[in-house]
């Protein structure tokens, strides 16, 4: 007797081989029958036709906060998500320090948009050693769980305030390596880290690893080829500068770390519009020089809409680097909503938003769009413009605006107007998704949960490629999401079906496969607000042959597993 038969399914390997009709049978977590299977199973799924493919595996997401308060890491299972990789861009909450954790918990709010209130209340912030918090994490988990060991965590524990002001000198870089050996050695996926400018903490300042010298990112790059089965990945100096190729020193010292590690390392995000493509080029060249050294550098491309939304709900938006916002946005809530009532905050706000020009893109008022209300008296302001609000009313576009967030109480989502043309950005999108440079990905998971909807890339890609436009056969777009992640990271018995591999799998409806709607809902810890998804057409998803979606509804089984490298990943190919 099996534990699960999924039948009369179309099994679409996730290698972007041609589907083929059968059944599959699943034992101690694992496929142990594929084609017609005639064993009977204490539990049978019809697929009636339906794909059945391995799970998605998500390799840029920041989920370890999340983890203490939600599971399921919702809504990514939804969208077929089975394993995924946390502690990206050096944002690690392990390992951690008395001393450091408030610090770290700051920053994450500001560079990773959680709620600081959320963040405070829903995490225990009580461990030390990256291998506490892995058991700490290990069987309270629907899905899988990989964590880099990222670089401003190790660097503030070392080096405490200093972190986030000067190079470190030999000792400090020495017990920069013992954490990330010890980290390493517990499972950790790889080496984390930022330069990008975008990376402020709370207080404005660059957050600890911006601090780094070239033999600090070098040295803890080799730490990282000392064991097996690890990654890098780094978001480099330049990244918002959509203006052409990474500085020469950046390209260099990313070949560098890969060369020197003997890792592929991956950097992010690729959002290609028709108007970007040209930089974007330029950023891919860095993939050949880089194979042309010996190393591996690849791109992660988001290959849909990338639609951004604002609020004023949440203390740490993009709007505190507007001159003198940040004290109002930092109030607690009904305060913060008593200062936007109030015209002279306003007048002064209005004022420092014009003297912020490199923010000039967010602060025309009136090209706004109001996006999602929350109250009957606002429900008729949804979908419109400011400016024709404003007009309407005899308004200032500013007070017209806030007029609609302060009766929402502030829970108004509203976002920039698109323009330019969306078929030239479906063509660019597709051109850097088709590329073997890039790998489809940087969703972001468990960040910018007021403001990113990226967590939908993986239904987002089915829907948009394969069903709508036909530009991806279902075996291609599949192994977009399935065994090409699993190549860049080495994962060991995922990515694939295949007699042997982990029954994590799902049953797809790739006729109504949609990444659905976004709302926002409050269900973050101290009543915070996250935007949402719920997908059509992911009716089932299994991880390790036990069901955690049953008809599109979580199960509530926590089959999971804390992933190790070395243990769940073998040492990744250097070969683009
Ligand atoms: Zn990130």
């Amino acid at each position: 007797m099996l534990d699960l038969v999924i039948r009369d399914a179309l099994l679409v390997d996730g290698t972007g081989s041609e589907p083929v009709q059968g059944d599959i049978g699943v034992a101690d977590g694992r496929i142990v029958a594929m084609g017609r299977v005639e064993e009977r199973g204490t539990k049978t799924v019809g697929a009636d036709g339906r794909v059945v493919c391995p799970g998605f595996i998500d390799v840029h997401t920041h989920f370890d906060a999340q983890v203490f308060w939600d599971p399921y890491l919702s809504p990514s299972p939804q969208h077929g998500v089975t394993s995924a990789v946390a502690g990206n861009c050096g944002f690690s909450i392990a390992p951690l320090s008395p001393a450091a954790a408030p610090y770290l918990m700051r920053m994450l709010s500001r560079v990773e948009g959680m709620p600081l209130e959320s963040l405070t209340e829903g995490v225990p912030w009580d461990w030390t050693a990256t291998s506490d918090y892995l058991e700490r994490c290990e069987g309270n988990l629907a899905i899988n769980l990989g964590f880099m060991v990222g670089h401003s965590a190790i660097r503030r524990v070392v080096m405490g305030e200093a972190a986030n002001e000067r190079s470190a000198d030999p000792q400090e870089l020495a017990a920069m390596c013992t954490l990330l050996r010890e980290g390493l050695a517990a499972g950790g996926f790889g080496f984390s880290s930022t330069n990008s400018e975008s990376h402020s903490d709370l207080d404005g300042r660059p957050v600890p690893s911006r601090f780094a010298d070239r033999d600090e990112f070098l040295t803890l790059a080799r730490v990282c080829g000392e064991f097996e089965g690890t990654s890098l990945e780094m978001l480099p100096r330049g990244l918002g500068r959509m203006d052409g190729a990474f500085d020469d020193d950046v390209v260099d010292l990313m070949i560098t770390m890969s060369r020197e590690a003997r890792r592929p390392l991956n950097w992010n995000p690729i959002i290609p519009t028709a108007s970007d493509l040209e930089t974007i080029e330029a950023r891919l060249a860095m993939t050949d020089q880089a194979a042309a050294r010996g190393a591996k550098i690849v791109g992660l491309t988001f290959p849909i809409d990338h639609f951004v939304r604002f609020s004023f709900y949440h203390s740490a938006a993009i709007f505190d680097l507007l001159e003198g916002w940040a004290p109002v946005l930092a109030l607690p809530l009904d305060a913060r909503l008593q200062a936007l009532r109030d015209p002279e905050i306003r007048a002064r706000m209005r004022a420092g938003a014009e003297r912020t020009p490199n923010m000039a893109h967010l602060t025309r008022w009136d090209t706004l769009v109001i996006v999602e209300t929350h109250t009957p008296e606002t429900a008729s302001f949804t979908g419109r413009v400011v400016g024709d609000i404003a007009r309407e009313q005899g308004k200032d576009p500013f007070d017209a605006l806030l007029d609609v967030v302060v009766a929402d109480g502030l829970r108004t989502s509203f976002s920039r107007r698109h323009g330019g043309p969306p078929e030239a950005d479906w063509a660019a999108r597709f051109k850097v998704v088709d590329d073997p440079r890039t790998v489809v990905g940087a969703s972001d998971a468990g960040a910018h949960l007021d403001r990113s909807t990226t967590f939908r890339y993986s239904t987002g890609l089915l829907e948009e490629y394969v069903r709508n436009r036909g530009l991806l056969s279902p075996e291609r777009a599949i192994h977009l999401l399935t065994g090409a992640p699993a190549r860049l990271y080495g994962f060991r018995d995922r990515g694939v079906l295949a007699l042997g591999a982990h029954a994590d799998l799902l049953v797809v409806d790739l006729d109504r496969i949609a990444a659905g709607e976004v709302t926002t809902v409050f269900d973050l810890p101290a009543g915070a607000g996250r935007l949402y998804s719920e997908p059509e057409g992911i009716d089932h998803v299994v991880v390790a042959g036990t069901e955690i979606i049953e008809d599109g509804q979580l199960t509530r089984a926590v089959p999971g597993r804390v992933l190790r490298a070395g243990v769940d990943t073998t040492t990744p190919t250097l070969a683009v």
